[in-house]
């Protein structure tokens, strides 16, 4: 089997890169390692992969630089792999440029499914809207009309919620943060008001969920931020 999707792991603990590479070869993914974070930068120049694996605590730079440096130059997919939980880490990461985070020890599973998250960036069309309309489960939203169906009832959105929606549905499957969303939704610079983002998507949440107790669509990432349905 051989998807011909090249991943960069840049990963020091010999370990863990052994785990993840034999696991990503039994599916099929091209896979090659570097130990430090200049040889990953190195690598990505030479190789051109399609996905980065990155680990945060590396033995000569820091990730977060590595992923800043990475940044500049491309907008590949970047996968964190850190052992570091914390929700500033995450956070910082996520506002650096990473496409999504994962914390060690992982399941492979898990990997598995983030990859495939991050792998539809790739495909030239990630989101699955014909004509304009997208549709999942009861939600039906028409982008180019502004109109949103929840079964085959309108729900009424004010601009700002329509803004989020697509927001989060364009980057379905991947968590944005607060302040990424504060910024793509209202443009403010840097740090805001995070407040302003949990009183619009709770408004959101009532509108378009069934059971805003146990959403449907938009996926809470405690302390960190939002996500909308993969499934
Ligand atoms: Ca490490």
């Amino acid at each position: 089997m051989t998807k011909g999707i090249k991943v960069l792991v840049i990963e020091d603990d010999k370990y863990i890169y052994s785990f993840i590479a034999v696991s990503l070869r039994k599916e099929g993914y091209d896979v090659f390692g570097a130990e430090t974070g200049t040889q990953g930068q190195f690598l990505f120049s030479l190789e051109h992969p399609d996905i980065i694996l990155l680990d945060l605590g590396l033995p000569d730079k820091d990730g977060i630089l590595v992923l800043k440096e990475l940044r500049k130059e491309s907008q590949v997919p970047i996968l964190v792999v850190s052992a570091r939980g914390h929700e500033q880490e995450k956070i910082l990461a996520l506002d650096a440029g990473a496409d999504d985070y994962i914390t060690k020890p992982f399941y492979i599973g898990e990997l598995m499914a983030r990859i495939r998250v991050v792998e539809r960036k790739i495909d030239q069309n990630p989101i699955h809207v014909t004509n304009g309309i997208f549709q999942c489960d009861y939600l039906t939203i028409d982008f180019e009309k502004r109109h949103v169906f929840i079964d085959d009832l309108e729900v009424h959105l004010t601009p700002i919620e329509f803004k989020l929606l697509s927001l989060l549905i364009s980057n379905r499957g991947r968590v944005l943060t607060h302040n990424f969303i504060l910024n793509q939704v209202w443009g403010y610079e840097e740090t805001g008001d995070t407040k302003t983002v949990r009183v619009f998507m709770a408004s959101l949440r009532r509108k378009i969920e069934k059971d805003t107790m146990k959403p449907r669509f938009i996926l809470t990432e405690v302390g960190i931020g939002y996500r909308f349905s993969d499934q």
